[in-house]
C-alpha cells in the first residue's frame, strides 16, 4: 500500500504491528480495542466479532474489527487459550491533551506460557519452558510466572526433553537455537506448542553464577523473553533452581500416562486418576503442591520419612487434625495474590484475601502447636504469620471494598487523616449547608431564603424579587434571573469549596494510598512466597492422612536389601473406583536375589491391575503417603519403566510395536539395579516369533544385565520354563475357577505358571458367534497336541547349539529353523546387539529377516 494514502493513526498502527508480527495487536482507540487486516479477519472469525473496515469507500478498504475495553479480557482469554500470543497497545497519553496522534505503545504481549490473569485460568500450574543446547547437551528451564517458580536442568537426549516438556505440561516454548525440522515438526505437529524464538539473555541476579554455562544461558533466555513479553520489573520471580531428573523417582511421561497419575488416560478426566484418590486438600496451593509430589516422587529416604511421620501424627490426632483441616478452609491462594501484587494487578479485593489468610495463620500455627509433637516442630517454626502485613492490611482496607480501585470506598477510616476529613465534610457537608440556611433565613428575616445548588453556581442563597430589599451586606450577587437572584456569602463558598474538593479529591487520594499500601505489600512477596509454600505442605499432608484413615492404608516401611514385601495390596484407585465390589487383595513378593515375575494368566485376569498396584504402591510410597495394604516395605526405587496398557502414542504417529520397542529400549538403557520394570505383554504387537523371541531375550537382558526389580505378563506360556535356567526368575500367574466348563476369574495371584489362557472364553464373554468359537477350540486342541517347549535356549548360545528345540506350536518355526537357508537368519540374530540399534534399525533388521524368510 502506498505510504501517501495511509493515515498518520494507520501508520502508527502499522509501525507497532511490524514488532508483532506473530500476535494479534489489540491496539486502544478511544473505549475499544481495534484488530486491523488479517488479525481483525481471523479474529473476528474465532471470537464471532462483526468485521468492518475502516475507509469503506476507499479502492482498498482496511478489514477492521474490534472489543470494547472493558469487556477485552474475555477476548484476549479466548484468543491465548486457543494459542494464541496477544499484544495489547494503549494509549500512552490523555487524548485530548495529545498532540497529533495519540502516542500508543504495547504494554504486554499475552501468551499461552505467561498468562497470570485469565478469567478462564484455574489453580493448576502453567508452566513456560526454554530450551536451548550445545554440542552435548540441551539445557532447559522453565517458569510459572503465576507463581514464580523458576527452575533449570541439563538433559542428555532430546528424547528426555521431549518428555520433560510433556510432563510439564507446557503449551509454549521459548527455543534458543536453529531448531532441526524433526524437531519443529515434534514440537508443533505432535505436542501443539506454541514457539517463540528467544536469542537475547537477560542478565539477572536470579540466575546465580554457579550453574553451568548452558543452564544459564537457557535460564537468562527464558528471562528475557518474560521481560519483554510482560514489559514490567517482576518482584515476585524466585531465583531459579537447578534440578536434576534423577533427583526424583524418574518416570517417563508415557509412564505416567500410563498409570493414571494425573488424570485417567481414557477419560482425560481426574476421576480415576491417583491424583483424585489423594486429592483431599483445601487450598489451590495444596492442590498444585499435591500434583507436583505425584509427578516427582523423592527419592531421598530421610525427607520420605519426614513426610510419614506428619502424616502419622496427623492420623493419631483425629481431632486437631479436623480443626486443622478446617482452618485450611479460610486460606486463599497466597502464591497467586503474591504475584498479582508483583505485577500491579492486584485490587482491594485481592489485598482483602490476603488479609484473611494472613489472619488465618496464627490459627493455624496454634492448631499445630496443640498436637505438642515434635515431628511438627519444622511446619510450626516455618509458619510465618506476618502480623505487621496482616495489620496493614486490616487497618488500610475497607472490608467491604469491591475489586475497582478508581471509585473510592477502598480505605478504611481511620487510616489516613486527609481522608477522613473529606469524608466527614462530604457526610456532614451538608448538615452545615442546612445550618447556614438556617441561620441566615433568621438574620436577614427572609422568611423563604433557601440554599440551593446547581453545576454553574454551585451553592447560592435563592431569593426572589420582592426580598431583594431584604439582602445582608455581606451578601454576594451570583446571578440574576427574571424573578429571583443568586447570593453567596464567603461562609458558604468556603464550605462549597470544601465540599467540592472532599468530592473530587477523596478518590484520587484513596487510589493514591491504595496504591502505597500494595506496594508495602509488595516488599513481603518473598516471605508470603515461602508461606504459601509451608501451608501447601500441611495441606498435601493432612489430605494424605484424610485418605489414609478413609481407606485404610497403611504407612510402608522402606529396606536397603533389595526386597518387597506387600502384604495383601491393592490397586488404591481401582480399589476406590470399585466402591462397595469387593477388590481381591494380592501380595507382592520379591526376595533380594529375585529380579523377574513372569505373570500368566487369562485375559481380563487382572494381570495389568497387579502390576499397577505395585508401582503405585511404590510412587504413593515415595510420595510419603500411606499405602493400600496390610503392610509394605520395599526399597527405595529410582525410576520406573513402564509398557503397559494401549501402545499406541498418538502423539508421534508411530506404530504399536515401534512404540514398545521404543520404550523397552529406553528402560532397558536407563533402568538401574534400583530400578522398577512393568512390561505388559511385550512383543504382542508383532508376529508371535517375532514378538517372543525378542521378549525372551529381553527378559534375559534385563536380567544378566540390568537386574532391575521386573514384572513381566506375557500370554507366550512357552515363555515360563525359562525360570529353570533363570534361577532368580519366578513364575506367577492369575488363578481361575473352572467348573461345569465355565471360568471363574478370580483375581488372585498364585505361584507358579498359568496352564491355560482362556482367550476362547473372553472372545464368549465378548459375544462372539458360537460357530466361531466352536472352531476356535477345535484349532485350540490341534495346536495343544503339538505345543510344549520354548522356541529358544535362554541362556547362553551354546545352550542353544546343544538343545535344538522339538516341539511345534512353535516346533513348526523350529523345523523351520533347522534347514540351512535358516542358517543365515540364526547367525544374524545371533550377532546382533539390539541393545546398540534403535527403534528403526530394529524395524528394518526385522523386515530383511521376514524378507529372508
Ligand atoms: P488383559 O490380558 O486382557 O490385558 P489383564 O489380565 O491385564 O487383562 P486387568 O486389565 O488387570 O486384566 O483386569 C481386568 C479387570 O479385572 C479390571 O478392570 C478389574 O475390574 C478387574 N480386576 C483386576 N484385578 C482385580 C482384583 N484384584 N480384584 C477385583 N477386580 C479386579
Amino acid at each position: 500500500m502506498a505510504s501517501s494514502k495511509i493515515s498518520p493513526g494507520m501508520q502508527q498502527y502499522l509501525d507497532v504491528k511490524k514488532d508483532y508480527p506473530d500476535a494479534f495487536l489489540l491496539f486502544r482507540m478511544g473505549d475499544f480495542y481495534e484488530l486491523f487486516y488479517e488479525d481483525a479477519v481471523k479474529a473476528a472469525q474465532i471470537l464471532e466479532i462483526s468485521l468492518t473496515s475502516r475507509n469503506r469507500n476507499a479502492d482498498n478498504p482496511i478489514p477492521m474489527a474490534g472489543v470494547p475495553y472493558h469487556s477485552a479480557q474475555q477476548y484476549i482469554d479466548t484468543l491465548v487459550d486457543l494459542g494464541y500470543k496477544v499484544a495489547i497497545a494503549e494509549q500512552m497519553e490523555d487524548p485530548k491533551k495529545a498532540v497529533g496522534v495519540v502516542k500508543r505503545e504495547v504494554v504486554q504481549v499475552v501468551t499461552p506460557g505467561t498468562v497470570m490473569d485469565s478469567t478462564k485460568s484455574d489453580s493448576a500450574n502453567n508452566f513456560l519452558v526454554a530450551i536451548d543446547c550445545d554440542e552435548q547437551q540441551f539445557g532447559l528451564s522453565y517458569m510459572d510466572v503465576s507463581t514464580g517458580e523458576f527452575w533449570v536442568t541439563e538433559l542428555s537426549d532430546f528424547g528426555l526433553v521431549r518428555s520433560e516438556i510433556m510432563n510439564l505440561k507446557a503449551r509454549e516454548l521459548v527455543v534458543g537455537y536453529d531448531l532441526t525440522e524433526d524437531e519443529r515438526t515434534i514440537f508443533t505437529k505432535q505436542m501443539n506448542l506454541l514457539l517463540s524464538s528467544e536469542t537475547e539473555q537477560y542478565t539477572s541476579p536470579l540466575i546465580p553464577s554457579q550453574l553451568t554455562p548452558l543452564e544459564k544461558q537457557v535460564a537468562e533466555k527464558l528471562l528475557q523473553y518474560v521481560h519483554v513479553t510482560q514489559k514490567r520489573e517482576l518482584s515476585h520471580l524466585q531465583p531459579v533452581r537447578h534440578y536434576e531428573i534423577k533427583d526424583h523417582l524418574q518416570m517417563s511421561y508415557s509412564t505416567k500416562v500410563s498409570l493414571d497419575l494425573l488424570e485417567n488416560t481414557r477419560t482425560g478426566k481426574k476421576h480415576g486418576s491417583l491424583y483424585w484418590l489423594l486429592d483431599d486438600t483445601k487450598t489451590a496451593m495444596g492442590m498444585r503442591m499435591l500434583r507436583s509430589w505425584i509427578d516427582k516422587p523423592l527419592i531421598n529416604k530421610e525427607a520420605i520419612l519426614e513426610r510419614q511421620a506428619i502424616v502419622q501424627v496427623f492420623l493419631e490426632h483425629f481431632f486437631e487434625r479436623t480443626d486443622l483441616t478446617e482452618s485450611l478452609k479460610g486460606v486463599y491462594d497466597i502464591e497467586r495474590l503474591a504475584s498479582r501484587v508483583s505485577f500491579g494487578k492486584a485490587n482491594p479485593k485481592d489485598l482483602l484475601q490476603l488479609g484473611q489468610t494472613l489472619a488465618q495463620v496464627p490459627v493455624i500455627k496454634a492448631i499445630l502447636e496443640s498436637f505438642q509433637e515434635p515431628a511438627l516442630d519444622s511446619l510450626v517454626n516455618q509458619l510465618d504469620t506476618l502480623p505487621e502485613l496482616e495489620e496493614l492490611i486490616r487497618c488500610a482496607i475497607d472490608p467491604e471494598a469491591q475489586a475497582v480501585i478508581t471509585e473510592g470506598n477502598i480505605i478504611r477510616t481511620g487510616f489516613d487523616e486527609q481522608l477522613d476529613n473529606y469524608r466527614k465534610v462530604l457526610r456532614e457537608g451538608t448538615g452545615w449547608i442546612a445550618e447556614i440556611e438556617a441561620k441566615e433565613r433568621e438574620a436577614s428575616g427572609i422568611h423563604n431564603l433557601k440554599i440551593d445548588y446547581n453545576r454553574k453556581d454551585g451553592y447560592y442563597f435563592h431569593v426572589t424579587n420582592s426580598n431583594l430589599s431584604l439582602v445582608p451586606e455581606h451578601f454576594f450577587r451570583k446571578a440574576t434571573l427574571k424573578n429571583s437572584e443568586r447570593f453567596g456569602t464567603a461562609e458558604l463558598a468556603k464550605i462549597e469549596g470544601e465540599l467540592l474538593e472532599a468530592r473530587e479529591r477523596s478518590a484520587d487520594l484513596e487510589y493514591d494510598i491504595f496504591m502505597r499500601v500494595r506496594t508495602q505489600v509488595e516488599h513481603y512477596i518473598k516471605r508470603l512466597q515461602a508461606l504459601a509454600k509451608t501451608i501447601a505442605t500441611i495441606d498435601v499432608l493432612q489430605s494424605f492422612a484424610v485418605v489414609a484413615e478413609t481407606n485404610h492404608y497403611v504407612r510402608p516401611s522402606f529396606n536397603d536389601n533389595n526386597e518387597i514385601a506387600i502384604v495383601d495390596g491393592r490397586h488404591a484407585v481401582v480399589e476406590k473406583v470399585m466402591g462397595s465390589q469387593e477388590y481381591i487383595p494380592n501380595s507382592i513378593h520379591f526376595d533380594k536375589e529375585t529380579s523377574i515375575q513372569l505373570i500368566t494368566g487369562p485375559n481380563m485376569s487382572g494381570k495389568s491391575t497387579y502390576m499397577r498396584q505395585l508401582a503405585l504402591t511404590v510412587i504413593m510410597a515415595q510420595m510419603g503417603a500411606y499405602v493400600a495394604a496390610k503392610s509394605a516395605n520395599i526399597p527405595v526405587f529410582d525410576a520406573i519403566f513402564t509398557r503397559i496398557g494401549a501402545a499406541d502414542d498418538l502423539i508421534s504417529g508411530q506404530s504399536t510395536f515401534m512404540v514398545e520397542m521404543t520404550e523397552a529400549n529406553h528402560a532397558l538403557k536407563r533402568a538401574s539395579k534400583h530400578s522398577l520394570i512393568l512390561f505388559d505383554e511385550l512383543g504382542r504387537g508383532t508376529a508371535t516369533y517375532d514378538g517372543m523371541a525378542l521378549a525372551q531375550a529381553i527378559i534375559e537382558y534385563i536380567y544378566h544385565h540390568v537386574q532391575a526389580k521386573t514384572m513381566f505378563a506375557t500370554h507366550y506360556h512357552e515363555l515360563t520354563s525359562l525360570s529353570k535356567e533363570l534361577t532368580n526368575l519366578v513364575n506367577v500367574h492369575v488363578a481361575t475357577l473352572e467348573k461345569d466348563g465355565e471360568v471363574t476369574f478370580l483375581h488372585q495371584i498364585a505361584e507358579g505358571p498359568a496352564d491355560k489362557s482362556y482367550g476362547i472364553h473372553v472372545a464368549k464373554i465378548a459375544g462372539l458367534p458360537e460357530e466361531l468359537l466352536e472352531r476356535a477350540d477345535v484349532i485350540l486342541e490341534e495346536l495343544e497336541t503339538n505345543a510344549s517347549e520354548p522356541p529358544l535356549s535362554p541362556t547362553t548360545e551354546d545352550n542353544q547349539k546343544e538343545k535344538p528345540a522339538t516341539d511345534t506350536s512353535v516346533g513348526e518355526q523350529l523345523s523351520l529353523f533347522e534347514e540351512p537357508s535358516y542358517d543365515k537368519i540364526i547367525k544374524t540374530l545371533k550377532e546382533t546387539d539390539m541393545m546398540t540399534l534403535t527403534p528403526m534399525e530394529a524395524m528394518n533388521l526385522l523386515f530383511t529377516l521376514k524378507q529372508e524368510l
